[in-house]
């Protein structure tokens, strides 16, 4: 089945963090961090809807400028969503910056959250059709955020299952996805035309082919603490990808723990609780250049022992 999105670290490990999220179809494209952006061509930053921002340090920030620049002109709004404090709002508050508007912030929505939900738990940012954007708070002496991206069940046509139903292909194929992703029952009634519809059950049985969408999670700055480890493992759990910070080696666990930061070893450790298919560690602190191996090494053996 094809795959709804992409996803790679915009620069090498050891340079600014940031997640390029490219959708296969329809021009689109998300970004986690706005770090160093000049591995990204204008093409692909004019794709960027929405930029999630964990923190404004300058190494999480710096691209800003630049992706503003060639977005200025379009008439595509960009979406920034940061952390408390990040851009002179609230937590989570969605910002939109437009360039008719001469920059000025317009608020477009604010996340709520529901009554009653754990705190700890991760709270949703954008709530598409096809996907979810999560978010947990961490600790990082100031506070950061991280991501995860959940593509929700992935619902394919099948085209010779429709020629069988003698069924044309047309917009009514999204209502009927919709539909299924809902998880509407059988009997209900998919409109093809003004005069013709089939019930939701014969299109899934010959036509609809579903399976679970992937789950990508990016995790960077976090203090190596049990409130952070437990909102790390319940953003990140099972995911596909964990893109995880792991800058430091575990015999410099002290100089992590004042920086309020990973080691390697730690962040095997979280992403083995998180059930994970895959970790992915980067965010590596300069000092280790020579060494990058034994990061690498540190993390995967933390992560499969
Ligand atoms: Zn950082």
């Amino acid at each position: 089945m094809t795959r709804l999105v992409q996803c790679t670290l915009v620069n090498d490990p050891f340079s600014d963090p940031g997640l390029f999220i490219d959708f296969c179809f329809g021009r689109r494209a998300l970004l986690f961090d706005l770090g160093d952006l000049t591995p990204l061509s204008p093409r692909q930053l004019f794709r960027v809807s929405h930029a999630f921002v964990s923190h404004a340090h300058m190494d999480h920030f710096v691209g800003f400028d630049r992706l503003l620049r060639v977005c200025l002109h379009r008439t595509m709004p960009l979406h920034l969503v940061g952390p408390t404090g990040f851009a002179g709002e609230r937590f989570d508050r969605l910002c939109e910056f437009h360039a008719r508007e001469t920059f000025r912030q317009r608020e477009v929505s604010s996340v709520q959250l529901p009554p009653g939900t754990l705190l700890d738990g991760p709270r949703t940012l954008l709530d598409e059709d096809e996907f979810r954007i999560d978010s947990v708070v961490l600790d990082h002496g100031t506070p950061c955020l991280a991501f995860a991206f959940e593509e929700k069940l992935r619902v394919n046509v099948w085209s010779e299952g429709l020629k069988l139903l003698r069924l044309p292909v047309g917009p009514w194929l999204s209502d009927a996805k919709q539909a299924v992703r809902r998880g509407a029952p059988d009997d209900s009634k998919i409109v093809i035309r003004h005069d013709q519809s089939i019930p939701l059950g014969a299109l899934k049985q010959h036509a609809l082919r579903t399976a679970r969408g992937q789950k990508i999670a990016y995790v960077v700055d976090a203090a190596y603490h049990e409130t952070n480890i437990n909102r790390i493992v319940a953003l990140a759990r099972g995911a596909d990808q964990l893109f995880m910070e792991a800058p430091f080696l575990e015999m410099d666990a002290e100089v992590a723990a004042q920086r309020r930061h990973l080691t390697a070893r730690q962040a095997g450790g979280i992403a083995k609780r998180a059930g994970v298919s895959r970790l992915v560690p980067f965010h590596f602190s300069a000092r280790y250049r020579d060494h990058e191996d034994r990061l690498r090494c540190e993390a995967e053996q933390a992560f499969r022992e």
